[in-house]
């Protein structure tokens, strides 16, 4: 490389960092005027009005009106353009499928979703399902897809694919983010934890920069946010609080194991104990007995990773929103006398409803293009 490509290559990488930098003021909660973004960088008012050109071009920034009055010529304040590209994302679940859209803003476009039992189901239907799904949000939503990234209730290894799911005994090894790319016409589709993306979602939303978010249902699992990042593990894989062992000689469980938290704080279990018909009937009434025991065993789980991992704050999601105060004072009760860590805990519902981890996978798409929109794909 001679020094002038080296030069060339230097002023591209400056360039992309600072479109970043401009783009990250103006995403903030109101808008901002081009004088603003150039004080808040320290770059010149030139080098701001070139990269907002680029960005205006680029379908992610947008002028609104300017304001009357003053003098001079008046400044048009800048914002995310909520018609420029937008994530698209999927959920497969244990026996539903979801898709959303979500624009630059963060704002749901359009959201769909359908049950569809992959306990027993080769990946082929439900990846079918999930794709067509994803194509009639799209096509409601109206917006240019950016990319898209898809929610598993298993171990997603490197590439996207889903290793093991303990309750889709049928998904080994699938390469879900590829097939359903393809599905897709050849869009980009990461594959994720749908605990990960739900806790990636809380964040964004506001909550604490290091908090353990448990989402709960047929499965269990937990996204570990810490410093304001996801913890992934040395392989991708942490998170799997749900197969935390809670009884050592406690019932059976779909990973081979006995006595985890999934067969003792699973959506299955709470039913059959309760004898309700399914959630909206569980959330209708809830039962006492069993919505402790499980609040228990929950807390028992959290009080060995918070006791491991410092963390201030716990996030229940998923179904456990809907199970009312007894469930949630019984985590906080096991947590007070397990946990060395002081001030106490904070342990709180989510309040994103059943959809974080589609939100979070489609919401990861728009993060990643505001984080780095010279590096489009
Ligand atoms: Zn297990």
């Amino acid at each position: 490389m001679t020094t002038s490509e080296r030069g060339a290559a230097g002023q591209h990488t400056v360039r992309r960092h600072n479109l970043a930098l401009v783009l990250r003021e103006v995403a903030g909660p109101e808008p901002v005027s081009r004088a603003a973004v150039a004080a808040r960088t320290g770059l010149t008012r030139g080098t701001v009005s070139s990269l907002v050109e680029e960005l205006i071009a680029a379908g992610l920034v947008t002028e609104l009106a300017a304001p009357r009055g003053g003098t001079g010529r008046p400044a048009s304040p800048l914002r995310l353009d909520p018609t420029g590209p937008a994530g698209l994302g999927v959920e497969i679940g244990v026996d539903a499928v979801a898709a959303c859209v979500v624009d630059l803003t963060g704002s749901v476009r359009a959201r769909r979703s359908v049950p569809s039992d992959h306990r027993d189901a080769a990946p082929p239907a439900g990846l079918a399902t999930a794709a067509a799904l994803a194509a009639e949000v799209v096509a409601e939503a109206g917006l240019e897809i950016a990319g898209a990234a898809v929610a598993l209730p298993g171990v997603v290894g490197r590439g996207g694919v889903l290793e093991r799911a303990p309750n889709l005994p049928r998904w080994v090894d699938v390469a879900v983010g590829e097939e359903l790319g393809t599905r897709l016409g050849e869009l980009p589709v990461l594959a994720g934890n749908e605990a990960d993306l739900a806790a990636l979602a809380e964040l964004w939303s506001g909550g604490p920069a290091d908090a353990v978010y448990v989402s709960g249902g047929i499965g269990v699992g937990a996204g570990i946010v810490l410093s304001g990042r996801l913890f992934r593990g040395a392989g991708g894989r942490a998170g799997e609080i749900g197969h935390v062992v809670v009884d050592p000689d406690g019932p059976p469980c779909h990973c081979g194991g006995r006595g985890c938290l999934e067969t003792a704080a699973g959506l299955e279990t709470l039913l059959r104990e309760t004898g309700a018909a399914d959630l909206n009937a569980l959330a209708a009434a809830p039962p006492i007995g069993p919505l402790a025991r499980a609040g228990r065993a929950l807390g028992v789980a959290l009080a060995g990773a918070i006791n491991l991992l410092d963390v201030p704050a716990v996030v229940l999601g998923g179904i456990y929103p809907r199970c009312g105060p007894v469930l949630l004072d019984a985590v906080r009760a096991e947590l007070a006398v397990r946990v060395l860590s002081r001030p106490a805990v904070q342990v709180t519902y989510s309040t994103l409803g059943p959809d974080g981890a589609l939100r979070g996978a489609a919401t990861s798409v728009v993060q990643d293009l505001l984080s780095d929109p010279g590096g489009r794909r």
